[in-house]
């Protein structure tokens, strides 16, 4: 059974889209639930064609079939909802497999300050450049390799606020067996003891 809050998000999802459509109206997000595709199969022709409304016994929600979807997690309010929604059934199912394992879990978070942003592609590129390159670095590999990461799992976030834009990553390492300093070396890659601060590798900088 959907709740206010439910009809409430939906409304804001589908109000969000057609904001989305007005400023990118070449791509597929602009027609995405707007239009006909071949339904029932790929070999009905588009006249031949119709929508239909389904409802989900196990989920109680609607939705249309039969429509043209744009799939797109980046720009589609309402797509990246519903991959959203399917991602997170996944992680818990893994957070839950791996702990059940023994396994222990870390979150990372990288970001740098916000003066280093000209633009939002320049800063964009720049910072996945240098995560790159920190991550071919040898203290990085010896670490991984030390720890056992069977996997990581990561999220990337833009926002715009009063600085401007800003960028960061929270990457959650899936590890074998933990041990005391285990959070302390992982966020600790890159830091400068002498001058007591973080520093990206000097390849790295180079980008930024
Ligand atoms: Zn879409």
């Amino acid at each position: 059974m959907l709740t206010l809050n439910d009809y409430q998000r939906r409304f804001q999802q589908f109000a969000l889209q057609s904001a989305v459509r007005r400023l990118l109206p070449d791509t597929r997000v602009s027609s995405c639930l707007r239009r006909l595709s071949q339904y029932p199969n790929k070999k009905t022709p588009l006249y031949l064609s119709f929508v239909k409304v389904k409802q989900s016994v196990q989920h109680k929600k609607t939705f249309f079939t039969g429509l043209d979807v744009c799939g797109s997690v980046w720009v589609c309010p309402v797509c990246s909802a519903k991959i959203s929604e399917r991602r997170k059934a996944e992680l818990e199912h893994l957070l839950v497999t791996h702990r059940a394992q023994g396994g222990e879990l870390v979150m990372i978070t990288r970001t740098v300050p916000h003066e280093f942003a000209h633009d939002l592609k320049t800063f964009l590129t720049s910072f996945l450049k240098a995560e790159k390159i920190l991550k071919e670095t040898t203290a990085y590999r010896q670490l991984i390799a030390k720890v056992g990461v069977k996997g990581t799992v990561k999220v990337l976030e833009v926002t715009y606020g009063q600085n401007g834009w800003h960028v960061h990553t929270h990457e959650l390492f899936f590890i074998e067996k933990g041990y005391s300093r285990l959070y302390g070396d992982l966020s600790g890659l890159g830091y400068d003891e002498e001058e007591r601060r973080y520093h990206v590798p000097a390849r790295a900088v180079y980008f930024l």
